[in-house]
């Protein structure tokens, strides 16, 4: 273990580490700012949250900091001896410098209190081993005990015990490693990648709400593909989610280039990763083909085909929302997605009836702009001549829906002299006049004799209410009295 130590600058949040130094100097303990915030301070990315190792009593430590530097949102966790709090709008955790020590067949470690390096450790990766002293005597230095600097300037992830230790130990950190190369753009060491395949079956310990946590981490960041082809190289992919191995090999029908459901779907999250933060959708991406395994065949002439997918695929989708403990939002979307997700595609390329474009708007309500979203991003060809080809039509297509919606809103309009003021108005009571007269207004403005406001469309019902009150007056009277002939027929009849 060698302790280098090197002074990094800038420092992020610099007043504050200082005065949390001080308080830490007064009470003559060492306390060390750690993890994910060095990690990406010297990466120079952006942090709301810095965790702390302390020396002593870690939530102690917080109620201090708490009361001298005005914090508020104070949450202690004895048991695990950590706290957490805000001040100017940063979260603050601090943690009891602790060991930790694991039994076979459980996650659930035995604590002890020790010592910085100890705690560093227990950590899962060398780069989120890194400590930065925040005490007036080695205040800005970094310890960096397992080689963290080199490997962040490597873009290595590495484990800074034996790796089989480290993911036996917790094997959620088989899935972190995938995570933190999809969110650094890093690469796993390929010794930790073997521990990765060796450990996997570990992840049968874990429960279903971490894991699930981490596919979501994967997927929330720019190239969610880098994780999850970690994870199907390392075979953890048929532990975690067998539907998604079930579609590699299955064959695309693209003579341009090879290219199997799996990798098609790796292309499409990290395309809906580029247009969409939203979770929901990116899952989506992950699952929408998951139906084409089970209803594949192969035609003479058109190669592999994959009819009713959509369907099946929208029944795998409620199991696995299920499985992965989502809400119930979750399963609802991804299954009208699901279902829809063919439906742009298959109206682009025929002359599209408005009414074809006003029911697929309908049917998908309020998602219609994710299913839009979706599709665009299902279109991966290798070809790039189809991709074009495509996405021309594809626009043409979101032209023709705005000028549906256009249409729709406009037949929406309704005159702005309202039901009540006409009968008033001409003196009638409720009746299919009052909608005669309501929509020979509507009319005059949409053809712009009249403009679209209340005191215009006023005077144009005075201009025409009198012919048509007694258009109807004569016609009423007709239809009475050949009311009344008829209905002398009938008493004759009878
Ligand atoms: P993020 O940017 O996602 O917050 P992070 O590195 O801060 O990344 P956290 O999950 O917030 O990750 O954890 C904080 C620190 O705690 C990590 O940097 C790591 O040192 C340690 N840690 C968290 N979970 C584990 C684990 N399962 N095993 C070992 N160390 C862990
Ligand atoms: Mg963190």
């Amino acid at each position: 273990m060698t302790n280098r130590v090197k002074k990094i600058c800038p420092i992020s949040h610099e007043k504050i580490l200082k005065q949390i130094g001080q308080i830490a100097d007064r009470e003559k303990i060492s306390v060390y700012a750690v993890g994910g915030y060095v990690r990406d301070q010297i990466l120079k990315k952006e942090t709301k949250e810095i965790d702390f190792v302390v020396g002593e009593n870690g939530p102690l430590f917080a109620k201090k900091v708490k009361q001298q530097l005005h914090g508020h949102g104070l949450v202690v966790y004895e048991q695990f001896g950590t706290a957490s709090l805000i001040v100017d709008d940063v979260k603050l955790e601090f943690v009891t410098a602790r060991e930790e020590r694991y039994e076979k067949e459980s996650r659930k470690p035995i604590i002890e209190k020790s010592d910085i390096l100890s705690d560093l450790e227990r950590r899962d990766f060398t780069i989120n081993t890194l400590a930065l002293g925040i005490n007036k005597d080695n205040f800005g230095k970094i310890l960096d005990p397992f080689g963290g600097l080199k490997d962040m300037k490597a873009k290595t992830i590495r484990t800074p015990l034996d790796p089989d230790r480290t993911f036996s130990d917790d094997p959620l950190r088989i899935l972190r490693a995938a995570r933190f190369a999809s969110q650094l753009s890093f690469r796993v060491n390929p010794q930790i990648i073997r521990s990765m395949e060796n450990q996997r079956e570990r992840l049968k310990i874990v429960s279903q709400e971490r894991i699930t946590d981490e596919l979501f981490r994967i997927l929330s960041h720019p190239r969610p593909s880098v994780g999850f082809q970690i994870l199907k190289q390392t075979h953890v992919l048929d532990i975690v989610f067998p539907e998604l191995i079930d579609l590699v090999g299955i064959e695309q029908r693209d003579t341009y280039h090879h290219k199997d459901v799996f990798e098609h779907t790796m292309k499409v999250v990290d395309n809906l990763a580029r247009i969409s933060d939203n979770p929901r959708l990116r899952f989506v991406g992950l699952i929408h083909d998951i139906g084409k395994p089970r209803v594949k065949q192969f035609v003479e002439g058109t190669g592999w085909t994959f009819h009713g997918h959509e369907l099946v695929g929208e029944r795998l989708s409620k199991k696995i929302c299920n499985r992965l403990k989502l809400p119930k939002e979750y399963r609802k979307y991804s299954q009208k997605l699901i279902h829809l997700h063919m439906r742009p595609i298959q109206l682009i390329g025929e002359e599209v009836t408005d009414s074809a474009i006003r029911r697929l708007i309908v049917q998908a309500g309020e998602k219609i702009d994710d299913l839009m979203k979706l599709c665009r991003a299902d279109i991966t060809s290798g070809n790039p001549k189809w991709v074009k080809r495509y996405l021309n039509n594809f626009e043409y297509l979101i032209n023709r829906m705005k000028e549906v919606e256009e249409k729709d809103r406009i037949r929406a309009f309704q005159s702005p002299v309202r039901g009540e003021e006409i009968m008033e108005v001409c003196g009638i009571g409720p009746g299919p006049l009052v909608g005669k007269l309501k929509s020979m207004i509507e009319e005059a403005i949409l053809e712009g004799q009249v403009k679209n406001e209340h005191d215009a469309a006023y005077r144009y019902l005075m201009t025409i209410k009198d012919d048509v009150l007694s258009h109807c007056n004569e016609k009423a009277d007709t239809d009475s009295k050949m009311g009344s002939h008829a209905q002398q027929g009938n008493s004759h009849g009878v």
